[in-house]
């Protein structure tokens, strides 16, 4: 009990607060920070999604759509399906945080374990904790990649699920195909369900994006346009994969968030018909700016193939320490442990102005030596 009187679940206690929130308790006392600690793109809104929206607003598209959501953005994102992988079944959610949640809830018995990639995006770990599964990491360190013989080593019988991150935040790793499809086998010898989470599929700079769902039919794909379209206030996003599967989520959906914002679903529709070719091209230019400036600096450090992170070997100390100095420097970058159940590395988001990862460069460059 606390001072109050309230008797909180047991879940409150299992779920610790986001790292990222003392990052930015910190940053609020700079002046002019050099920010590469934020996780949504720096441009802005598409002009025709907001117009689409708007008008939607006004033609009076404001009541609840149907659970699943509105038709027309669903025949949409079927038709984008079509020809590389057909999902049994679609949801439109709130955002891809709201289909996490309800394929978490829909999948996981307490106790049950789900593979969670370390490093890991925060949410697959509390939300397996918050309802009482236990995240069962696979390593990915030193390379961002998959040891398949690893990953089979760690399934037990108690294994429902695994979630494949793929761009990752916070590594930015692009899985390949041949990776993906040794995954699946693995998978399908021990029939485990995949989450994939395309958040960041637009932002693959080296090669075409491949889901997971290609090679294997127990795929939950999740996507949304957050990251792509920098519509993160809008909670817009979809879940499509195994019937069975998608119909429990939105059973729950019916329970909990009802329907995703029915103006963002209109704004939707005109975001799957807009281009976003020149911001991913600029992202990769940041994307080689950042990555060129650490290895000259003298880095360790991975290229990342898509997202807008990357995610170096700390020089000296624990993540932490290292993060410390570089916000006492006025530079704002997440220390890995946020990320992971390792301290070692720290997370830089590119999806700044040129200018400021520059400055953050030139921080970076000063602070290798301890
Ligand atoms: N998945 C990943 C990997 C993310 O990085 C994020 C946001 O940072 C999300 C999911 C959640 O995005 P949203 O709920 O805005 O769709």
């Amino acid at each position: 009990m606390n001072a109050t009187g309230v008797k909180l679940a047991d879940r409150v206690f299992s779920t610790n607060i986001s790292g990222i929130r003392k990052v930015f308790d910190l940053a609020a006392k700079l002046e002019n920070p050099i920010n590469l600690s934020i996780g949504q793109p720096d441009f802005d809104v598409p002009d025709r999604v907001k117009d689409a929206a708007i008008n939607a607003i006004n033609d009076g598209k404001n009541s609840y759509t149907q659970t699943q959501g509105c038709p027309e953005l669903r025949a949409s994102l079927l038709d984008s399906f079509n020809g590389k992988y057909g999902p049994k079944e679609l949801l439109i959610t709130s955002a891809v945080s709201g289909g996490l949640n309800l394929a978490f809830l829909a999948l996981l018995n307490p106790g049950d374990e789900i593979l969670v990639p370390d490093p890991y995006f925060v949410m697959y770990k509390q939300l397996a904790l918050m309802i009482g599964a236990k995240p069962v990491y696979y390593d990915t360190y030193p390379k961002w990649n998959v040891d398949i013989e690893g990953l089979e080593k760690i399934i037990t019988p108690k294994t429902k699920a695994i979630v494949i991150g793929s761009p990752s935040n916070p590594s930015g790793a692009v899985y390949a195909a041949e990776e993906l499809k040794a995954i699946a086998e693995v998978l399908d010898r021990h029939g485990i369900v995949a989450i994939s989470d395309e958040i960041y599929k637009i932002f693959c700079y080296d090669q075409p994006f491949t889901s997971i769902a290609e090679y294997y039919d127990n795929t939950l794909v999740l996507g949304g346009y957050s990251k792509s379209h920098a519509m993160t206030g809008w909670r817009l996003g979809y879940a499509a994969g195994p019937e069975e599967l998608v119909q429990a989520m939105t059973k729950f959906q019916q329970f909990t968030f009802v329907c995703a914002p029915s103006m963002a679903q209109y704004g939707g529709v005109e975001a799957m018909n807009t281009d976003m070719s020149e911001h991913v091209n600029a992202y990769r230019h940041k994307r080689d700016m950042i990555y060129s400036g650490l290895v000259d600096a003298g880095y360790e450090v991975e290229k990342p193939g898509g997202a807008f992170y990357i995610l170096p070997k700390a020089p000296w100390g624990t993540d932490e320490e290292f993060v410390a100095k570089c916000i006492e420097n006025s530079l704002l970058v997440i220390p890995g442990s946020v990320f992971s159940e390792k301290k070692t590395h720290f997370r830089i988001s590119y999806a700044a102005k040129d200018e400021t990862i520059e400055r953050g460069i030139e921080v970076l460059g000063k602070l290798i030596k301890r």
